[in-house]
């Protein structure tokens, strides 16, 4: 029987992360089990790749289980937190089940947001999770099959119009990503002209990419505009219909399709714990425990932790969320030696954002790389991240093979042999999603 447990929820870049860190180095008698809803860590700054096709969706997640030695890993959705009894409650495949803990790290990221903008919701694709992706490429897929199939001149404009909301790094990722994948699979679909294809892309500050140098911005700008997106920046998106969206100046911009990477909201779970929260974030001191709630500590997107390196409250990223983990192992570690904890401190090492194939702009530890090399130093981070040697090792020669191949066609729908007799008008459905 332990006498103590550690458990993490969220099993994202920050609860992986810890996890890793702790894992086999916890005093005996102290068990760590880390519970996330999924089985698989996802590599969200990959998933516009995979939107892209230029990598295969089981490429941009890693399987939790492979990345622990001796910690439980238990997959499940937690639903609600006692602080005061030190339990939590928690869905699973065998049902509803309590856990205690000693210590409880919340590490549960944040969702999509999707009431953001009029319209968003109904008809906008989100972009947070594989799920995503996989859906926003199968559309992308069935656009072009219907423009193939389609007689009427203003349907066919209609259907081969994308617009991406957001010049942030999920957005011009994505925009770049569709172009590239639009011009290497138009080749499968003769009867789709060229000109018929387009991608607009709406920012609403004056540059895209404002976390990266100015001539980085820049030379994504002009990297998207050589492959024939059309950047809008300075334009505020006002509402979302079925045909496109309305700018707040009145003006419209026309498209069928609109992948929405603006707009984040807090985990409902942060909420539900009565937890202090700042703009829905979880507030931490600055070793990382959660304000006033003793044995619960937060890192990641869903904290709202101020960076001692320079006072800033540390944004919402892969990065930082890599870092506060690092730093909570240490703090974990100390507290259970009888030692004093030390303050989340983080300088960054920059930034980078890969805009489809083989392009990526990168300021790494201040130097600033565009192109190419931009693109591989993306690619060898997220690789080095990848749990298990064999998995890096197939994971590189994939990707490496996919560089010299145009983007997958496969639309894949997942139909089971039990719903393929369906009747005729469900069917319908189906095909015109
Ligand atoms: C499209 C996209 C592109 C991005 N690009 C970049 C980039 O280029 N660079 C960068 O630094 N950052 C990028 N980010 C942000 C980055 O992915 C996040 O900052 C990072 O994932 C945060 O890690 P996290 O562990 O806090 O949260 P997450 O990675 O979101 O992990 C949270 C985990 O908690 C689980 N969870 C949630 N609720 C529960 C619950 N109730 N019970 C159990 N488990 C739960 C989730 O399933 C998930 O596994 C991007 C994000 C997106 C969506």
């Amino acid at each position: 029987m332990q006498s103590q447990s550690i458990v993490i929820v969220g099993g994202g870049f920050a609860g992986t992360t810890l996890a890793g860190a702790l894992d086999g180095k916890l005093p005996a008698g102290c068990e760590l089990v880390l519970v996330s809803e999924e089985s698989y860590t996802t590599f969200h700054p990959m998933l516009p790749e995979a939107l892209g096709a230029s990598v295969f969706p089981e490429q941009v997640v890693a399987p939790i289980r492979a990345m622990l030695a001796r910690a439980r890993f238990i997959m499940g959705r937690v639903t609600a937190l006692d602080p005061v009894r030190r339990t939590l409650a928690c869905t699973t495949v065998a049902g509803d089940i309590t856990l205690p803990y000693t210590q409880l790290v919340l590490a549960f990221g944040n969702r999509a947001r999707l009431d953001l903008l009029p319209g968003l919701a109904k008809h906008a694709l989100p972009l947070k999770t594989v799920g995503d992706a996989v859906h926003i490429r199968n559309v992308v897929l069935r656009r072009l099959a219907r423009i193939e199939l389609e007689d009427d001149a203003c349907a066919r404009r209609r259907l081969g119009r994308f617009i991406v909301l957001g010049g942030g790094f999920s957005g011009v990722e994505c925009a770049g990503e569709l172009a590239d994948c639009l011009r290497g699979i138009r080749r499968y679909y003769p009867r789709v002209r060229e000109d018929e294809l387009s991608i607009t892309l709406l920012h609403d500050l004056p540059r895209l990419l404002p976390e990266l140098p100015q001539a980085l911005g820049a030379a994504a700008r002009r990297s998207l505009t050589e492959r024939g997106v059309d950047v809008r920046t300075g334009v505020r998106a006002a509402r979302v219909c079925a045909a496109g969206v309305w700018l707040a100046d009145g003006a419209f911009v026309a498209g069928a399709t609109v992948v929405c990477t603006i707009g984040t909201q807090p985990n409902a779970l942060a909420a539900r714990a009565s937890l202090p929260l700042e703009r829905g974030r979880i507030v931490v001191d600055a070793d990382l425990a959660v304000r006033g709630t003793p044995g619960v500590w937060a890192i990641g997107d869903c904290a709202y932790a101020r960076n001692a390196h320079d006072a800033s409250i540390a944004p919402p990223t892969a990065q930082f969320a890599v870092a506060q983990a690092r730093t909570l192992a240490r703090n974990l570690l100390a507290m259970l030696a009888g030692r004093p904890t030390r303050a989340f401190a983080h300088r960054s090492r920059g930034a980078m954002a890969a805009l489809g194939h083989r392009r990526g702009v990168a300021n790494v530890l201040g130097i600033p790389l565009t192109g190419f090399a931009a693109w591989l130093v993306w690619r060898a981070y997220y690789l080095s991240r990848m749990p298990t040697l064999g998995r890096k090792l197939r994971i590189f020669v994939e990707w490496t093979w996919g560089m010299f191949f145009p983007s997958d066609i496969t639309h894949l729908r997942f139909t089971r042999s039990v719903e393929i007799e369906t009747s005729g008008s469900e069917q319908k459905a189906g095909f015109l999603l």
